[in-house]
């Protein structure tokens, strides 16, 4: 990452103006002086205690209007229901939720009409995505598919040499029933279905590939994994120097390069086509205006070096995975896909829009927690069975979103949209 050095002198410029070097050095040293007491962090595992919640606040030190607001009544009342997915807790934070839709999927799990729940604090969202659902409903609803699944651990052994990772992979190779059956033991409803290598001189990854049902997976295939590590190096024929559950080669909580050629949750795609009635009637713009968009948007991600190719999956999945009690860090390889759009006879357009690695799940992680189970049953999806739905749900929402911003740039209104929605009606100059 290289700095203008123009700029470097104007931010010191700035800095010294407020502050001296000797201040500034005295700011950055590291110092063992007046630490303050450590957040109490006694409630049993699984279990929250209004007394030790009540001793964190006095540790925070803050007017009693503070913790009011974040510790209200009901708070209060629910927060045992918080105790498996939270440490140290001190109360939720409130975030606006919007209904957007209906919007109609007509998808190989989820069929129906969907009032999608987003919590989000961006003024013109909720509009955007309400409006795209609007569009996608006239169309008699997009078609979607998920059409794979997996999670994947990736634990990484290192051994002295490439001949031990030889001897290794030899017997790993005659074990790989074995990896299934230990993973097995850990789970109901997990399955390891397929085992990959990766060597890389005197390191091995193994890549453990797992179904998971209805639970997004993570914790379910770090607990099969590690289970699976401790059989290995109970078994193996040669031992590695040192070993850890997770090489950073699994995709977790990043867009990656693997993104496109394995899976990583649920791979999903959704398409629909739109009349130019719907195209100018709900969205403003036409099919010649949406795909001279798109092309520019083409190559200007291409300039940019994205993963993919898409306008803002990050939006709609945010706002959804928030509201549902999915892992909102997930957003970060899950909003990676690519975007179509194709001018079609009788000047329709075609979208379509597919996501290789959709982390969701309706059962497990923050899913039955009392707003987000809520959020759930706004979809009629919480519980078991509906995890692919919920994948194809969110692969709707994020096609009716990259039409409406699509839609917004392409009549030049994405501007004052979010200009009168987040700042009030705009007034004119005089
Ligand atoms: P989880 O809540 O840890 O586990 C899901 C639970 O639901 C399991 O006990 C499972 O039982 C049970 N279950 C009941 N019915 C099920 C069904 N129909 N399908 C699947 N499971 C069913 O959730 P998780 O999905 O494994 O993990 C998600 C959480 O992991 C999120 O909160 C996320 O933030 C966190 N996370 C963990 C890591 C990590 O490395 N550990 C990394 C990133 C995120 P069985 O186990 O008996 O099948």
């Amino acid at each position: 990452m290289s700095a203008d050095l123009r700029g470097v002198r104007g931010f010191f410029q700035r800095l010294f103006a407020e502050r001296t070097q000797q201040e500034i050095e005295q700011g950055l040293t590291p110092s063992l002086k007046d630490i303050p007491p450590s957040v109490p962090r006694g409630d049993t595992p699984g279990t929250i205690s209004s007394e030790e919640v009540d001793r964190r606040w006095d540790v925070l030190d803050v007017d009693a209007s503070i913790r009011h607001q974040l510790l209200d009544a009901m708070t209060r009342e629910q927060m045992n229901s918080y105790s498996k997915n939270i440490e140290n807790f001190i109360g939720t934070v409130k975030l606006p939720i919007g209904s957007a839709g209906p919007l109609r999927v007509r998808g190989l799990f989820a069929n129906g009409d969907y009032y999608v729940p987003l919590a989000t604090s961006e003024a013109a969202l909720v509009a955007s995505y309400g409006r795209g659902a609007q569009a996608i409903t006239k169309a008699g609803g997009c078609t979607a598919a998920t059409i794979w699944e997996g999670v994947t651990r990736a634990p990484v052994f290192v051994f002295n040499s490439l001949v031990e990772i030889g001897k290794f992979m030899a017997w790993a190779s005659e074990h790989a029933d074995m990896f299934k059956d230990i993973a097995a033991s850990t789970t109901r409803h997990g399955r390891l279905i397929r085992t990959c290598f990766n060597v890389e001189g005197n390191h091995i990854y193994l890549i453990f590939e797992f179904v998971t049902g209805d639970a997004s997976g993570q914790n379910m295939v770090t607990i099969a994994t590690d289970a699976v590590c401790r059989f290995i190096l109970d078994q193996t024929p040669v031992q590695p120097a040192y070993w850890f559950v997770e090489g950073n080669h699994s995709g977790d909580k990043k867009a990656s390069y693997m993104s496109f050629q394995n899976v990583r949750g649920k791979r999903v795609t959704a398409e629909v086509t739109l009349t130019p009635e719907i195209l100018k009637g709900y969205l403003k713009t036409s099919a010649s205006r949406m795909v001279d968009l798109y092309q520019v948007g083409v190559v200007g991600g291409v300039m940019s070096g994205n993963i993919g190719l898409q306008g803002h999956y990050a939006n709609a999945m945010a706002a959804l995975f928030i509201a549902c009690g999915q892992d909102a860090a997930c957003v970060a390889e899950s909003a990676v896909g690519v975007t179509r759009m194709e001018r079609t006879d009788g000047d329709c357009l075609y979208a379509s829009v597919t996501l290789p690695n959709l982390i969701v799940g309706t059962v497990g992680g923050g899913t039955g927690l009392p707003s987000q189970s809520a959020c759930l049953d706004i979809l009629k999806l919480s519980g078991p069975g509906n995890a692919s739905a919920l994948a194809e749900v969110c692969a709707a929402l994020v096609l009716a979103g990259e039409l409406s911003i699509s839609a917004a740039m392409s009549s030049h209104g994405f501007t004052s949209a979010h200009q009168s929605l987040a700042r009030g009606p705009v007034k004119k100059k005089s």
